[in-house]
C-alpha cells in the first residue's frame, strides 16, 4: 500500500485511513487494518506497540528503536545498531526479534517546561 510505504511519520491506523480516504474516498477502515497486518507479516512495515494509545506503523525497516516523549507522546527514531547478538548473549537464549521503546522528554517539551 503506497500510502503507508511513502509516509514519513509513525502513523496510527486511523491516520493512515484519513490519508488513504483523501485518495480513495470509498476505502474502508477494515481494508486498512487488513493491509497493515499483511504488510507487517510480510516484513514490509513494522508495528510499534504503544503503551498509551493505538499502535503505530513504521515503514523504516532499517534496524532502529524508538524514543517516546512521556509528555506529548511524540515518537522519534534512534539508531542503536543491531543488538540481537548482545541481547541473546545477555538473555542466554537466541532472540529472534526485539522492540525497544525508550521514554524521554523531547526537546520541545523540555523547552515548554522551562518557561
Ligand atoms: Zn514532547
Ligand atoms: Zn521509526
Amino acid at each position: 500500500m503506497a500510502i503507508i510505504e511513502t509516509s514519513e511519520d509513525h502513523l496510527t491506523a486511523d491516520e493512515i485511513f484519513t490519508k488513504a480516504r483523501a485518495v480513495l474516498p470509498s476505502i474502508a477502515l477494515a481494508t486498512i487494518y487488513r493491509n497493515l497486518s499483511q504488510l507487517t507479516k510480510a516484513g514490509r512495515i513494522r508495528r510499534i506497540t504503544m503503551q498509551r494509545g493505538p499502535d503505530r506503523f513504521d515503514k523504516t525497516l532499517a534496524r532502529h528503536e524508538h524514543l517516546i516523549c512521556t509528555e506529548c507522546g511524540a515518537l522519534s527514531d534512534a539508531y542503536l545498531g543491531d543488538l540481537q547478538e548482545f541481547l541473546s548473549a545477555k538473555a542466554g537464549v537466541t532472540i529472534l526479534d526485539y522492540e525497544i521503546n525508550m521514554r524521554y522528554i523531547c526537546q520541545q517539551c523540555r523547552q515548554k517546561r522551562r518557561k
